[in-house]
């Protein structure tokens, strides 16, 4: 069995972001070889998430609203994790909706999607340096 492993990089001029790496996920599994098997993609920070749906604009903005009808950044003091000085309450609360993680089964090469299904990182706390795990294992 072979195994490949990448880090992608993310530092996002806003601080919620929803960005379809999907090409970038294409292109570890074109380095790793492995044509077939199973690709994981998480995000390594517990205020983004990685999620798969439509690359579709209104949509975006749809998870953007829902995300800050459920979990408003605003007020900061609605928080009680913001006691500890940080500011993030509601990136912790909206990372966990959205999810960690997905695993996409590799299939003669190609990530094996339904139709639409397009990869994406979601970013709640950005204006900072933040990764996402790829993790490819396979034959
Ligand atoms: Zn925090």
């Amino acid at each position: 069995m072979k195994s490949y492993r990448e880090e992608l990089y993310f530092s996002t001029p806003h601080r919620r972001d929803y960005i379809n790496i999907t090409d970038k996920v294409e292109s570890a599994l074109q380095k790793s070889g492995i044509k077939e098997g199973l690709c994981l993609v998480n995000a390594m920070h517990i205020t983004a998430s990685v999620y798969i749906n439509d690359d579709e604009n209104g949509l975006l903005q749809d998870y953007d609203d829902w995300l800050e009808n459920l979990a408003p950044h605003e007020p900061i003091g609605h928080y009680r994790h913001n006691n500890t000085g940080e500011d993030n309450g509601d990136a912790h609360l909206k990372r966990q909706i959205m999810g960690r993680e997905v695993v996409v089964a590799v299939t003669n090469g190609k990530l094996d999607f339904g139709p639409w299904e397009q990869i994406f990182y979601g970013e709640f706390d950005g204006r900072r340096k933040k990764r996402v795990l790829v993790k490819i294992i396979g034959e």
